[in-house]
């Protein structure tokens, strides 16, 4: 029978019933070992107690009221991530994409409030992916996701990453921001080099720019810090979250300084659904988890351990695995093989990794994992690479 959903995503022909943390347990009840975190978005897991604590005690009392209203939980869960981080205020969302609309927004009204309105244009860069949304499309830049969808939204100019001489010719008297994910994720796990980060900050100050950072991928612990721009020294004007603060439940954020944040006025942008009681909730659980003592600590260590499997795997099968690629657990393996084929003989090990550009697929564990996880996966990857070894020798002899 055809499907009744819109055909947008070739989904593979499995279902999930429950999942217990680092697995998922499908209808026939075979069980999958999931580094994939629903596209990091599940850090603590599936089904952590706390999270299932945190959202059935709130759906007893109250799902929704609207930001007409004070929520209690939303203004403790700002104090926290305002309390941890850079950032002086925080704007809830529903999405990534929402989250980096209200970041494009804020830049931009940032210059009007300042008497430069003219001021609009935001300078991305190469592989980026930050959303589908008209705008993120925009600002990512990738053709696939921007053909067929009428003009592209203005205000939004590319450069190669890494190229100073290309940022600096792109900067014109109507630049607002630069936008840049510290490490690339739907592009293919490309970490930016922390001297690039600060680059940016310094032609931002330079040039009066707001220097915006796309984390709703590297964030909330991934790279085995709570944000991934601790690792490179400076601080954001500008920084959208989402994926893993929800733990899986659909939650963005904007953060921002008050100074960047200046032209957010009462009435100048909103949400129906964003910041819901719910959602608070959820985000709370999350960040009473991942800010405990040593859970980040473990995560890097987790994530070095990972990396060097991950080394000796390639060792083991350069003809199928050409370079590693990441930072804590979120890793890329970028493969001499076709990465969904990779991705697909993965599965038939009973192991999810998520395929991503320039031929990588990338390893987004549940940042729950431990050393006999860590084993497991790596030798499901083995399994998966040897399954192209012997493909490759068949067709030799
Ligand atoms: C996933 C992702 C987005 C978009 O998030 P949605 O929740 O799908 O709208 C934006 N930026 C980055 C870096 C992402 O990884």
């Amino acid at each position: 029978m055809t499907s009744a959903l819109l055909p947008t995503y070739a989904r593979a022909k499995v279902s999930f019933e429950r999942g217990e943390g680092a697995w998922l347990v499908a209808r026939d009840g075979s069980r999958y070992l999931d580094f994939g975190a629903g596209i990091a978005v599940n850090g603590l897991g599936h089904a952590h107690p706390h999270l299932v604590a945190a959202l059935t005690e709130q759906a007893q009392k109250v799902w929704h009221v609207s930001n007409l209203f004070e929520i209690p939980e939303g203004e403790r869960f700002g104090r926290r991530l305002v309390d941890a981080t850079f950032a002086d205020v925080a704007f809830f969302a529903n999405s990534g994409a929402e989250a980096n609309e209200a970041a494009i927004k804020m830049a931009r009204k940032y210059h009007a409030a300042g008497g430069h309105p003219e001021r609009f244009r935001v300078i991305t860069f190469e592989g980026a992916f930050h959303g589908r949304t008209l705008a993120t499309i925009a600002a990512g830049g990738q053709q696939k996701y921007i053909d067929g969808f009428g003009p592209k939204v203005d205000g939004f100019d590319q450069v190669p990453y890494g190229d100073l001489d290309a940022l600096k010719a792109a900067i014109t008297p109507e630049t607002a921001a630069l936008m840049i994910e510290p490490i690339q994720g739907e592009g293919g796990v490309r970490v930016v080099a922390p001297e690039w980060l600060r680059t940016l900050r310094r032609v931002a100050d330079e040039h009066g720019l707001l220097l915006i950072l796309d984390e709703v991928q590297s964030g909330v612990g991934r790279t085995g810090k709570l944000f991934a721009y601790e690792w490179s020294g400076i601080t954001p004007d500008i920084l959208s979250a989402a994926k893993g603060i929800g733990g899986g439940f659909p939650l963005g954020v904007c953060l921002a300084t008050a100074e960047a944040a200046r032209g957010m006025t009462a009435g100048s942008h909103g949400t129906t659904f964003g910041g819901n009681p719910l959602a608070m909730a959820v985000g709370n659980a999350v960040l009473d988890v991942v800010l405990a003592p040593g859970f980040l600590e473990r995560v890097r260590e987790t994530g070095l351990l990972l990396k060097q499997r991950l080394a000796a795997l390639k060792d083991r099968h350069p003809g199928v695995i050409g370079e590693i690629r990441g930072e804590g657990l979120m890793m890329g393996l970028r493969l001499e093989v076709p990465n969904t084929e990779f991705a697909a003989a993965a599965r038939d090990a009973h192991l999810i990794v998520i395929p991503a550009g320039d031929n990588v697929v990338r390893l987004l564990p549940p940042l729950i994992v431990g050393e006999a996880e860590v084993g497991e996966a790596v030798k499901r990857l083995e399994a998966a690479a040897a399954t192209f070894e012997t493909a490759a020798r068949g067709a030799a002899e």
